[in-house]
Parts: structure tokens; sequence; C-alpha cells
């Protein structure tokens, strides 16, 4: 297709938009891919459009290539679906609410969890039927607080939101290796630089999750890295090594999961207050245990980090007992800090106060907190909480951020801060919604079986505003190939016929070849044309003119601003 610059609806801007603080914002509006219509509420224009239609085709193929399957659910829901769950009120103010004519309340769907596992009881109950994926791509509403960097936080944006269900928890872990693999290479092929960090659930509720983090100090996040390794890290509590940025077969060296069904440190609580084991007193000072456990059958460990008084001994055999089927691997005085995995957090007044109290740190939870239990097991509550130094029995409150200069916990190099946009996010949600709604299959012994579900969000417009802050230069937008709303922007710099019907010509030839052409036919200066080409951004610029008559056209690369000169006659082999 050739698109002229003559006819296209688009009018870039000299100035800078005065809203406009970080760089995609500037450039998205001054290159003419969007425009704000109200706070955090955005139209796209012929060029955004192109490129959010090329980021969802690439969602959409990852997404088949696992066998999920594309389904649409409605933007405006009834409120009855998520009464049922609690989130009509515990989601907040972030909700947008709304009435119809006859006083029913409805919503406007910021996440589709309960509709989705609706959907799903609607339509299958054996066993037969699961594991199922499903996903939509879906304009999302959130009255964010703070709607801030166009696209980048809007009120209005377009997710790409998978949902998947399974009928045991082994299920449910390959289902989220799955998306997570699919997440690494839809990724990867929009360009994006990431970092994979074990996050927090919020408002989902569910355990196991991580977050895709762009690398971007616009972005709102702060992680942790390595300066000599692909560690990484969310600093806001306990997290797994991420793999090097962008990396395809990036594992984390150890990959913690919890699932709601397995009771290792609920066991672990029952064992310790059993076993007589008192926790400390404030004027203990404390050792750090590790415990390894596996579930037999499994190959993955299981980490579970307890802080014991430092003159304890925990008895293995007793342990090993309590955890039984686990096999246990119990690492007395581990060294947090040479282990692959970060606890961090402060320790709350509550827990000096309160001699009794010991603390359990499970590096699974990956919410940010740590479980603490009084010497009361009622009183069970979270904190954050600070393991792997010494415990300081003083009272105070303890702010403990990840400090810059830190040694990176996989031994290579020293921690820096980064920061990050989040541009997807997966679950392994469990039962929260299921139980809801009880979305069973009958099982193969014909017992009902109460199905588990994931969650997995990819922020499809942010990711264009990610894209974008990642790849520009001063004089505009840098678009990655697979993203970008063209590959070739022939610039005709002449007025004279030939140099008109050369860049005609070419135009033809490249779009018989299947490039994706924008030329500029404008009856404006080349200077014009050559600053918006840049701006625009598209990978490839061909200038056609005076050196026609010499029988050759200049090819520019836009990342890099080489030009080479290329024979008119060969420009189109050059570029196939
Ligand atoms: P954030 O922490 O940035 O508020 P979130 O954790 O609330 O995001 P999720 O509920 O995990 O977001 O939604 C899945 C994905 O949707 C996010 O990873 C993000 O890429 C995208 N997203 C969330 N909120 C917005 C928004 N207001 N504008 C654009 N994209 C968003
Ligand atoms: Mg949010
Ligand atoms: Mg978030
Ligand atoms: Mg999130």
């Amino acid at each position: 297709m050739i698109t002229r610059m003559s006819t296209l609806f688009l009018r870039t801007l000299r100035e800078d938009p005065a809203d406009a603080e970080v760089p995609s914002h500037r450039l998205l509006v001054r290159a003419g891919y969007v425009r704000r219509v109200a706070p955090g509420i955005y139209s796209w224009l012929p060029l955004g459009l192109r490129v959010l239609h090329n980021v969802e085709r690439i969602v959409r193929e990852e997404m088949d290539a696992i066998g999920a399957q594309e389904i649409h659910l409605p933007a405006l829901l009834p409120k009855e679906p998520y009464e049922q769950t609690n989130r009509w009120t515990e989601y907040g103010p972030n909700m947008f609410r709304l009435r119809d004519r006859k006083g029913g309340d409805y919503l406007l769907g910021p996440t589709h969890e309960e509709l989705f596992a609706q959907t799903v009881k609607g339509e299958y109950n054996s066993y037969r039927d699961f594991p199922v994926y499903l996903y939509q791509i879906q304009t999302k509403y959130r009255d964010e607080e703070r709607p801030r960097a166009g696209i980048l936080r809007g009120r209005e944006f377009v997710m790409k939101d998978s949902y998947s269900f399974d009928l045991d928890d082994d299920g449910l872990r390959s289902s989220y290796e799955r998306h997570r693999g699919a997440y690494i290479r839809l990724f990867d092929r929009v360009g994006l630089r990431y970092v994979i960090v074990a996050a927090t659930s919020g408002a989902m509720g569910g355990s196991a999750s991580e977050e895709f983090l762009a690398e971007s100090i616009t972005g709102e996040d702060t992680f942790v890295r390595s300066t000599e390794s692909g560690f990484a890290a969310n600093v806001e509590a306990v997290t797994t090594p991420a793999p090097a940025a962008g990396s395809v077969e990036g594992k984390p060296a150890a990959e913690v999961h919890h699932t709601p069904d397995t009771p290792t440190i609920e066991t672990l609580v029952d064992f310790l207050d059993s076993s007589g084991e008192r926790g400390f007193t404030a004027a203990d000072t404390l050792k750090n245990v590790l415990v390894k456990t596996r579930q037999p059958g499994t190959r993955e460990w299981e980490l579970l980090a307890v802080g014991v008084p430092g003159d304890r001994e925990v008895d293995m055999k007793r342990l090993e007992a309590a955890l039984e089927p686990a096999e246990v691997e119990l690492l007395e005085d581990a060294d947090f800090a040479a282990n692959p995995f970060l606890v961090k957090g402060y320790v709350g007044p509550k827990a000096v106060q309160d001699n009794g109290v010991r603390y359990l740190v499970d590096p699974r939870i990956v919410t940010g907190t740590a479980w603490v239990t009084g010497a009361d097991k009622a009183d069970h509550h979270v904190v954050d909480l600070v393991c792997g130094r010494d415990f300081t029995p003083d009272g105070t409150v303890e702010a403990a951020d990840v400090r810059e200069g830190d040694p990176s916990p996989d031994g290579n190099g020293t921690l820096e801060a980064a920061r990050g946009i989040e541009i997807g996010h997966i679950f392994q949600l469990g039962r929260k919604y299921t139980d809801a709604i009880s979305l069973d299959a009958l099982g193969q012994d014909g017992k009902p079986k109460r199905v588990t579900m994931g969650s997995y969000g990819v922020g499809v417009s942010r990711m264009i505003a990610a894209i974008a802050e990642q790849h520009h230069d001063s004089s505009g937008l840098v678009w990655p190939r697979e993203v970008a709303p063209a590959d070739v922007h022939v610039v005709v710099a002449g007025k004279d016929d030939t140099v008109r019907e050369g860049a005609e010509r070419i135009s033809a030839e490249l779009d018989e070849a299947g490039v994706r052409v924008i030329l500029d036919d404008r009856g404006v200066s080349p200077g014009v044309k050559f600053a918006d080409a840049e701006l625009v951004g598209v990978p490839t610029i061909v200038v056609v003119g005076k050196g026609l008559t010499k029988g050759v056209v200049e090819v520019k690369d836009r990342a890099t601003g080489e030009g080479t000169e290329v024979s008119a006659d060969s420009v189109v082999g050059h570029l196939v």
C-alpha cells in the first residue's frame, strides 16, 4: 500500500504540546499518532492506528501460537458478577460505575476475570473440556487518579487479557509457563528491552505473579539489576532472578511458584508451633534458615526462609515429617546474600513489641510482604519485613530499600536501581474467582472438581508508549520495523517531473514487492519533508532528488542516520 502524505489525515506539530513531559507523549502527539480528548482519553489517528494494529497482530499471533482462542466480551458490564467476588466494592475508585435508565448499576470493565469465568461456566462442564485458554484485545476503563503521559497511563486503554482454566495446580503452572513464553516472544518481537520481576498480585488476589517491565527512566516502577549479570528484581520485596533483558531463553535460576494448594507455609507454621519453637525474643539475634522443599514427582524446589533465634536448632527429622510428603533440604544459617533471591522490606513495631512473635518469610509469596505469626496463632498478620540482615531489636521501624551498590544476590556485580514501565503482568490466580461462582468440571471419577485460573495482561496501547520511550532521538520516533506504520518513507526532494516520476516509480515497485510505503508527494520544501520523515520514524528513508540525474537516490537508515547512495534501478532490490 502506498500512503500519500498529500492526502494522509496528518498534521505534524513543530512545538511540543504543553502538557507533555515524557518523550513518548511529546513525539506521539507531535508526529500525529494520537490526539488528546480528555485527561487519560486519546484518539488514534491513521499512523497511530497502524502501529496499534501491528502490535495487536503480534500479540494475536503469539497468543494463538500457544493455543489461546480469541473472544470478545462487553466493556459495559452488570454489577452482579463483580458483587459475587466482592470487587464491586474492593476495586475502589478506579472503577467507572454508571446507572442505566432503570436505575440498574453497571461498570466499565477494568479487567474481566469474573466475566471470563462466567463465560466458561456457561459452556463447559467436563474434565474433557480442559485446559482452555481464552483471550480478548479490548478497551479497558480505569478512573486512574493520575492519568499520565498520554497513552502510557490512560483512563481508557487497550489491553490484551487472557485467562487459563485448568483442573489442577500442575496444569495451572504449565499454562502460566506457556503464557510467560508467549510474552517473552511478543515483547522481543516488538523490540522492547525489558526485565521480568516477581510482583505483587494487588487487586487480583492470588499468588505467583510476575511483571514485565520495559526499561525506561520515565517508568513508575523501580527495580534493581546487577551491573554485571542479567539479575533483576523488583525492589518491593521478595524476588527471584529475572532473565537478562530481552533474553529469549531467560529463565530465573530459581523459579519459585506458590499455589494455594501447596500447604507448605501453613505446615511449617504448624510445625514450629507444635514443636515448641517459640520464636524469638527482642534480645535474640536471628538465624536465617532456608528450607528447600520439593513435592514428589516434581523437579522444582520451593524455597522457604525461616527466621529462628540464633541458638535454636531446627529438628530436621520432625520438620521432614511435618512437611510430608515433600522432600526437604535444610540449609542452616543460610546466607541470603549468596542465595538467588532477595528479601527486603522492614520489621514492623509489632514484631518487636511482642516477644512471642516469630516471623516466617516465604519467598514464594511474591506479594512483597511476609507473614508474621504471633505467639497466638490466630494473630496472623502480614507486614513488610527485613530478612537476611541482622535483626535490630530496638523498636524502630527501619526502612529497607534495596540500595544501589549492594552486592548482587547472584554474586555477580553490584546492584543499581533502574526504572521500568509495566507492560505485562501474569498471575496464577488459583480458585478465588472460580470459588465465587462455583465453576466446576465433572471429573473422570464422576465427582465435581473446582477449576483453577490464571490471568495474563498485556498493556497493548501502553506498549506503544514504551516502545516510543526506548526508540526515539532528538529528531523524532525510530520505530522497530515490526511495529512501524510503514517500511519505507520516500521523500520527493525536488519539483521537476523526473524527480516526481522517479519517486512514483520506485514507490510503485516497492509496493508491488510487498513493502509498505509512505510517499511524501506534498508541495512543501524538502526541509519540511525531511523533518517530518524523521519525526514520523519509519525505519528507512529514501530521498529521491537531484541525484536522479546521475541515476542515484539516497537510502537513509533512520536509526543510525547513515546514508548510502544507491542506483535508482537497484533500490527496490536493495530494500526488499
Ligand atoms: P499499573 O501498576 O501501571 O497501574 P496495573 O498493575 O494496575 O498497572 P494490571 O491490572 O496488571 O495493571 O493490568 C495489566 C496490564 O495493563 C499492565 O501490565 C499494563 O501494561 C496495562 N495497564 C494497566 N493500567 C493501564 C493504564 N491506565 N493505561 C494503559 N495501560 C495500562
Ligand atoms: Mg494500576
Ligand atoms: Mg502494577
Ligand atoms: Mg499489574
